[in-house]
């Protein structure tokens, strides 16, 4: 059975792409086998992972218009990740998607060609909640919503959870709100748990755990065309290994996963 995690916040910045990559490369070190998805036109999952998106022949953008099977457009990762790539040409399929019918299924329909091959799939979401977003929750089923733990955080999570609601009332019934991801954490102030505590009272969404601190390997590894589990040992890579670590119990044994006691 295969697991696909939608990561989704419509904020920019708040560390979708690196959380993606870098859970992405700690789920494969547990012998996991991972597809990651890079649904933003920005292409910035991609260029992490290694791979220039300008250099690209074909991307997921052909895969939803469906001029290329899954398969052929599937690239290897130093990561040990598979990657379904994107390229610029993506900004125009929220355009041409929307003159189809059953746009929102147009990811779903692709994974079910290679869903056998991977045990887990990371679909890394754009900032937007637009088609592309709605294609990624419709095929997914579950999401995470990474929460930069600074003033104002929650703005917009409420029109997020809003649009998984809809999603689940109209595209996918069995999407499930697995909780947020903190990023960037300051351990060393109590604004950052302030922050998170005020998200998660609000919205009723658990914080999993751990949150993840903020540390400069991260920038590091996005220049280096690995993730930061390939970097020096530091505690960003710790805290996603322990992540992977309690999101792959959840999935294997079917127990919640851990929250953080913000307390
Ligand atoms: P998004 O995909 O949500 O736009 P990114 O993953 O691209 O966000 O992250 C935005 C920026 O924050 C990047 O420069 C990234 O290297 C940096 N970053 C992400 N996580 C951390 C962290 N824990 N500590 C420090 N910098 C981080
Ligand atoms: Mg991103």
């Amino acid at each position: 059975m295969t697991r696909m995690l939608a990561i989704a916040n419509q904020k920019g910045g708040v560390a979708k792409t690196t959380t993606v990559a870098s859970l992405g490369a700690a789920l494969a070190d547990l012998d996991v086998s991972v597809l990651v998805v890079d649904l933003d036109p920005q292409g910035c999952l991609t260029f992490s992972l290694g791979h220039d998106p300008d250099q690209l022949e074909s991307s997921v953008h052909d895969v939803l218009l469906g001029e290329e099977e899954i398969a052929d457009v599937l690239l290897d990762t130093d990561d040990n990740v598979t990657l379904l790539p994107a390229t610029i040409d993506l900004a125009g399929a929220e355009a041409l998607l929307l003159m189809r019918p059953g746009r929102e299924y147009a990811l779903k329909r692709a994974f079910a060609e290679v869903a056998e091959d991977y045990d887990v799939i990371l679909i890394d979401c754009p900032p937007s909640l637009g088609v592309l977003t709605l294609n990624g929750l419709t095929a997914a089923d579950e999401v995470v919503v990474p929460l930069q733990c600074e003033t104002l955080a929650h703005r917009g999570v409420g029109q997020l959870l809003r649009t998984v609601n809809e999603v689940q009332q109209i595209t996918n019934p069995g999407l499930a709100t697995l909780g947020a991801v903190a990023t960037l954490y300051d351990a060393r102030t109590t604004h950052s748990r302030d922050v998170l505590g005020d998200v998660s009272d609000r919205y009723d969404l658990p914080v999993l755990d751990p949150p993840i601190p903020r540390t400069v390997r991260f920038a590091e590894a996005s220049a280096s065309g690995t993730s930061v589990m390939r970097g020096r040992k530091n505690k960003g890579a710790n805290a996603y290994r322990e992540l992977a670590e309690n999101l792959w119990k959840h999935w294997e044994a079917g127990t919640p996963v851990p929250t953080f006691d913000m307390a």
